[in-house]
């Protein structure tokens, strides 16, 4: 199995738990003790988000491909970023970085197109549902996406206000339950947790649609690559 370097901290409280998928994924399919090699790069996220909020994406995407460097220079084959927001930066992460690049929205395309649905909604921080580089590849394979028409603002607060401060809020799950519901009357068959916390607040038990965590979808496809 070839080793598996995951640039984390986006936040810290979302890199757990693909480090809990990675192995639980692992031993699954390869039974016994078996557990994932993996290398975590986890950056510090304040100075990340400062970038994003002031639109500095060429500095973030900087910070991001010196830390794929010192994975693939420790021996990573396979990359994972993990956070669905910064894949805006995927480009510049992987300058001269020689290494199999899983992106987020593949995996995530992979499920839905299997299942058979081609209208999504799409839920996630504010530059993911609002900038075109996320959308754009979930169209190129197909994947008509909706974005919430209201709460977009409150959606992505609770993101990093709440989420990645490890804070899971009751009133803040209903916030999330109602822009699925919203999405469903408009036509979308399934929604996308297209951040990485948002699997904290929401799963297929309050979902008026089916969903389809990009956390879990990405660290599956991370091992599968791994495996190859
Ligand atoms: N983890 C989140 C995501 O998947 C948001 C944090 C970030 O801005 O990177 O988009």
């Amino acid at each position: 199995m070839k080793t598996i370097g995951l640039i984390g901290g986006m936040s810290w409280e979302s890199t757990a738990h693909y480090y809990r998928v990675l192995n639980q994924e692992t031993a699954r399919l390869r039974g016994g003790l078996h557990s994932a090699p993996v290398l975590i790069d986890s950056v510090d996220f304040a100075p990340i988000a400062e970038m994003q909020s002031a639109g500095k994406w060429d500095g973030a995407g900087d910070a991001l491909n010196l830390s794929a460097k010192r994975l693939v220079g420790a021996g990573s084959e396979i990359l994972g970023l993990a956070t669905n927001t910064m894949h805006v930066v995927a480009d510049r992460l992987l300058d001269g970085i020689e290494a199999t690049f899983v992106h987020i929205a593949d995996p995530t395309a992979d499920a839905l197109l299997a299942d058979g649905y081609t209208k999504v909604g799409l839920l996630g921080t504010r530059f993911t549902m609002e900038m075109s580089f996320y959308r754009d590849r979930l169209s190129a394979r197909g994947l008509e996406s909706l974005i919430p028409e209201v709460d977009r603002t409150n959606l992505n607060g609770i993101i990093y206000d709440e989420l990645c401060r490890g804070i899971v809020r009751e009133e803040s799950r209903r916030i999330y339950v109602d822009a699925i519901s919203r999405l469903a009357a408009r036509g979308a068959e399934a929604v996308i947790l297209g951040c990485t916390e948002i699997g904290m607040l929401i799963d297929d038990a309050v979902s008026p649609l089916p969903v389809f965590d990009t956390t879990d979808l990405h660290a599956k496809a991370l091992v599968a690559a791994a495996l190859q």
